[in-house]
């Protein structure tokens, strides 16, 4: 079965008059029909730049895909003109971002909001009245009394609000919801809770979806496959399983994990690692993990690693394709 969802060789620049900055490079994902895939990596390493590159979001003055593929059900999205790729989004592939206040209009009511999400995608031609009806539904399937339609987003708590941000992006039954760190906003507990909402609808209505997120329990939580991206490149890939009982992973992979194996599911957050993520204009020739790698090799530092492919599970590392590399 064709893949919902296939990313290949997508590659994204910044210009700026005084710099150009890859900040995708050649990276290669897939999304199966009703899964999750988590993208997981720290700050700067590509993974929002990568879902505004799926939704044609990308800075229209800076932001360019240089090269590559983003095929939604085989159709290659970067050879939309803008009104079919306008169609497309927000039909078929909604985006939830983080800060639920930044989604809604704070002079619209919570009704209003979800009614014209459906308004503008409206090909069933539904009347005022089933347009109604259907905002309702949509607020109970997110666990808001129907009867809230009418309030506004600032008589909401943030947990709320960002059920409302849910119930917007679910307005035309998208087939790939893309998730921006949808709780971190949120109080922990909140987090839980709207999580897993989010799973259960998920499920229910079986939409795929992109989760982005810093929060390792999450991923193990919710998502069939992953995808952990550095300095702009997918440096691991594999499902659920290869990442979180495989014994071989990326160093980076590794230091996010912590070495504990059995605190691996546990850990909440990304684990420091020693270092920064290097400056973009400037990547390390070689492997641009190398700065902060612990198990460093001298080909590490002039020679980019190829991926170890393993059945699902990829690596992009030079000690498991090096003979004798292997730190097993
Ligand atoms: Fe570390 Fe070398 Fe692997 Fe990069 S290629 S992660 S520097 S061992």
């Amino acid at each position: 079965q064709q893949k919902l969802l296939d990313i290949k060789d997508l590659t994204v620049v910044y210009k700026t008059d005084l710099e150009v900055v890859r900040a995708v490079n050649g990276v290669n994902f897939s999304v199966e029909r009703g899964k999750t895939l988590g993208i997981v990596g720290e700050t700067g390493a590509g993974k929002t730049t990568t879902s505004l590159a799926i939704m044609g979001l990308l800075p229209e003055r800076t932001g360019k895909v240089t090269a590559g593929e983003i095929l939604f059900d085989g159709q290659d999205l970067l050879k939309l003109n803008k009104t079919d790729m306008r169609s497309i989004c927000g039909d078929k592939i909604s985006m939830i971002f983080q800060d639920p206040m930044t989604a809604l209009n704070p002079t619209m009511t919570i009704g209003d909001q979800i009614a014209e999400a459906m308004e503008l995608h409206n090909h069933d031609k539904l009347t005022k009245a089933e347009i109604s009806k259907k905002v309702e539904e949509k607020l109970e399937m997110v666990g808001i009394r129907p009867e809230r339609k009418n309030d506004y987003p600032h008589q909401f708590s943030g947990g709320m609000k960002q059920r409302v941000v849910i119930a917007i992006a679910l307005a035309c039954e998208p087939e790939l919801l893309i998730a921006d760190e949808p709780t971190t906003a949120l109080d922990v507990t909140i987090q839980a809770q709207v999580l897993a909402m989010m799973n259960e609808l998920q499920q229910r209505l079986g939409t795929s979806m992109i989760l982005i997120t810093h929060d390792l329990g999450i991923v193990a939580q919710t998502c069939d496959d992953v995808c952990v991206m550095y300095a702009g490149e997918v440096i691991e890939y594999g499902t659920a399983e290869d990442i979180f009982t495989a014994k071989k992973h990326h160093p980076y992979t590794d230091g996010l994990f912590g070495s504990i194996p059995n605190l691996k599911v546990e850990s909440r957050r990304l684990n420091p690692i020693n270092g920064l993520m290097p400056d973009p204009t400037n990547l390390p020739e070689g492997c641009h993990f190398a700065p902060r790698c612990p198990h460093c090799m001298d080909i590490c530092k002039t020679q980019h690693p190829p991926c170890h492919v393993d059945g699902t599970h990829r690596i992009a590392c030079h000690l498991y394709t090096q003979e004798g590399g292997d730190k097993e």
